[in-house]
């Protein structure tokens, strides 16, 4: 296999407010900014690549009747036109129909709120991130935070969904406790793994640089940095929404235990406002 490096540049594409506390426990109860955050990657043969989308006006437009309102209710959104993903591409000369894959780590609102706006694309994601809402109506997707509306009609007839007998190749030593992965160009630079807990078939992605070095994009696994260094767990109230709470920690534990014996490998999680500070350019990065 030759190994190939891809860039990774991170996109603010949206943001809510939440109380401190419901993110790491013992804190204050204070407004937290959650922002979404996208991956935008560049490979040398695919081209760019997106790994999750944020929000976009379709979430605006999705929550506006009962049941969905309920959504943005409980979790207010600030999306600026100019800042969604398919905006921030065109502003660096990126057309919508040159994104040729969109990696979901999984199908929260949050999380493919874009998907419609790239029409030339393909899908990753495990299979079982899907399926983990398969037939919710309505309501009951809304109170999991899935809105079926966000994704495009055709979705599955353009995915190559990750089923549990793909392939996977031997990860570096220094990716342990996380040992095998997807290679999803057959080069080295995208490696998918499963970060189960926060929902089923959660896809993480080691990135590869051309220095040799790793970004690690684990979504939802962990909320913030922060709470990898101390292995702070979220406060209770929040396990109702982890699909299983339990497997959630032991992936935040891998997770914490990988942060631990390698820190030149670059944790990112989606929501973590200290990543965002520190890797989101501050010339693109939307206003507070
Ligand atoms: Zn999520």
């Amino acid at each position: 296999m030759s190994e190939r490096p891809a860039t990774l540049e991170l996109l603010e594409v949206g943001h809510t407010l939440h109380p401190e506390h419901v993110v790491l426990q013992n804190r204050r109860f204070a407004p937290l900014r959650f922002p979404a955050l996208v991956g935008l990657i560049h490979h040398p043969t695919e081209g760019p690549i997106l790994y999750d989308t944020g929000y976009s006006q379709r979430f605006l437009e999705e929550t506006r009747p009962f049941p969905e309102r309920l959504y943005a209710w409980v979790t207010p959104v600030t999306i600026d036109p100019e800042r969604t993903a398919v905006a921030q591409l065109a502003a660096r000369g990126i057309r919508a129909r040159d994104v040729r894959w969109v990696l979901v780590s999984h199908f929260h609102a949050d999380h493919v709120a874009g998907l419609r706006d790239f029409p030339a694309a393909r899908f990753v994601y495990f299979r079982a991130a899907l399926a983990a809402f398969a037939g919710f109506g309505r309501a009951r997707g809304t109170a999991a935070g899935f809105l079926r509306g966000l994704l495009p009609p055709d979705l599955e007839a353009r995915a190559r969904a990750l089923g549990p007998r793909e392939p996977t190749v031997a990860l570096p030593p220094e990716c342990a406790p996380f040992g095998r992965g997807v290679d999803l160009f057959g080069d080295g630079a995208l490696v998918a793994v499963e970060l189960p807990g926060h929902v089923d078939g959660q896809l993480g992605l080691f990135v590869r640089h051309a220095d040799g070095t790793r970004d690690f994009l684990v979504a939802d696994a962990c909320w913030t940095s922060a709470s990898l260094r101390t292995r702070q767990l979220p406060h209770p109230i929040t396990r109702a929404l982890f699909s299983d709470y339990r497997v959630y920690r032991e992936t935040l534990e891998r997770l914490a235990d990988l942060a631990a014996r390698s820190p030149e490998i670059r944790v990112v999680p989606s929501h973590c406002d200290e990543v965002r500070l520190a890797r989101v350019s501050p010339a693109r990065a939307v206003r507070a």
